[in-house]
């Protein structure tokens, strides 16, 4: 079997070495009798893998004590929901909108109370990150919004707001653990776990303490973050499978690759090659300003709609898949996740110059 290379901005890949361990363990994990998809959430099997999983995802992140750590379904999606009804307790909070992610979150926040955006980069669709002396925001908004890395615009933040006194908080889903991050900035950090950590169905939230338990009584209990962290996210049946994974993949972090400094020289080196090729040549053009480029997502265009589609089709064939742009930017879109072996992007390279050298 010839695995491909799958570009896709998620769900996207998993390490190779991850899937095996699953594999192997997918009848039965440890001397248990029994799959991990079969276990019950509060068997003392599953227990130990849930604490060693949050444990490891402590580690790997670095996140000081004075955070809680917790496992939800509902995708990052829902996070946008339940950070406005349990964070925005001035009924003001301000958002950022850096492309289509930050927007969705803004509107779902602006159903709860007074959302303001704090800057924007619209104007020039998306293809920046405001400078940071260009952010308003309100003293008693309760919170200050980002999204770290903007999956569809291929952007990403180099420096985030910090003010006195309004936690920010940050949707982090397209490149957690992709570096290193201080999580000491952040009032909350979430991120849907399909993008750079496990298969598709959980987001993780880490929460600084002292911003639990302000939520209203009329907040359902399942987008309660006090409540839900209080049973340590067991309040109902958790996804199992995909706490697992997060667990294997966190290891893998640890022990294959050495941690998140070493991922990030990784993916800085991988991102390097890809924008190195655009910039040196005229057929293929990246539209973001270089200081914001994401190390994640890299967009790109051909002169021409069909070109974009010939390339799409062509790529395909050769096993470079999902790399067809999103709808709001058109052209291509390379995800180049952590999983993404540096192979993967030295082989497309070379598939680029070659489609290049046939229909340029
Ligand atoms: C993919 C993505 C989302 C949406 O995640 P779901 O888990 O599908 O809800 C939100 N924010 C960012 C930055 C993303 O990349």
């Amino acid at each position: 079997m010839a695995r491909v290379y799958n570009f896709s901005a998620g769900p996207s890949m998993l390490p190779e070495e991850v899937l095996k361990t699953a594999q192997a363990e997918l009848l039965e994990y440890g001397s248990s009798g029994q799959s991990v998809l079969e276990m019950s959430h509060r068997s003392p099997v599953f227990d130990a893998i849930f604490q060693e999983t949050k444990a490891a995802v402590r580690r790997v992140l670095n996140v000081p004590e004075e955070y809680e750590i917790g496992f939800f379904q509902g995708g990052a999606t829902q996070q946008f929901a339940m950070v406005p009804l349990n964070f925005m307790t001035t009924g003001k909070a301000d958002y950022l909108v850096t492309g289509n992610f930050s927007n969705l979150a803004a509107k779902e926040a602006a159903k709860f109370g007074d959302v303001a955006i704090a800057a924007s980069s619209e104007d020039k669709n998306f293809t920046y990150i405001p400078s940071m002396k260009d952010v308003t925001v309100r003293p008693d908004a309760s919170y200050v919004h980002i999204c770290h890395n903007n999956t569809i615009f291929g952007t990403t933040f180099n420096e985030v707001p910090q003010v006195e006194g309004v936690p920010l908080i940050a949707d982090m889903s397209s490149d957690i653990m992709s570096r290193p991050v201080d999580v000491s900035q952040y009032g909350c950090i979430y991120f849907g776990v399909q993008k750079n950590i496990a298969p598709a169905g959980m987001a993780i939230a880490i929460v600084r303490k002292d911003l639990l338990g302000h939520a209203a009584d009329t907040v359902p209990t399942m987008m309660n973050y006090t409540t839900l962290l209080k049973k340590d996210s067991m309040y109902n049946t958790p996804n199992c499978w995909c706490i697992y994974m997060t667990g294997l993949v966190m290891k893998y972090l640890e022990n294959t690759i050495g941690g998140l400094e070493n991922m990030y020289k990784i993916n800085a080196a991988k991102a390097k090659v890809l924008y190195d090729y655009l910039d040196g040549q005229d057929f293929f053009h990246n539209p973001v300003q270089k200081e914001y480029r994401s190390l994640m997502n890299v967009t790109f265009t051909s002169p021409s709609k069909e070109m974009d589609k010939l390339f799409c089709d062509e790529a395909a064939k050769n096993g470079f898949v999902n790399l067809k742009g999103h709808r709001l930017v058109g052209g291509m879109r390379a995800s180049i996740y952590n999983a993404m072996p540096a192979k993967g992007v030295d082989e497309l390279v070379a598939f680029m110059k070659e489609f290049v050298r046939v229909n340029g």
